[in-house]
């Protein structure tokens, strides 16, 4: 009687954790809505807002892909060894961070 009590909450539990995902889901969809519709400055802007979730992703296994075959994440070249630009990136990059730093 017992167990199947805590199987009884486990599952209500469970029920209501799904319930908040899915509504904390549709609240970021109505988000993205209300957002799409706003003006914009210039049509890139409008774009992406648009679908910046999506870019997002594909930026984002596009970097882990491009890091595991060794290739720059920044353009197309093979990046040097056990970083994850070429070395012209590699060059761009620490010219950003001197700039980072000096702030
Ligand atoms: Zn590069």
């Amino acid at each position: 009687m017992n167990v199947l009590l805590k199987a009884v909450v486990a599952r209500t539990i469970a029920l209501a954790v799904n319930g908040e995902t899915m509504i904390r889901k549709l609240l970021q969809k109505i988000k993205e809505k209300i957002s799409s519709r706003q003006e914009h400055t210039n049509r890139f802007l409008k774009f992406y807002y648009a679908h910046h979730r999506r870019l997002l992703k594909e930026r984002r296994s596009t970097y882990y892909t491009k890091r595991e075959k060794g290739i720059c994440v920044r353009c197309s070249r093979k990046s040097l060894a056990g970083i994850i630009f070429c070395s012209y990136h590699q060059k761009m990059q620490k010219g950003y961070n001197q700039k980072a730093r000096a702030k």
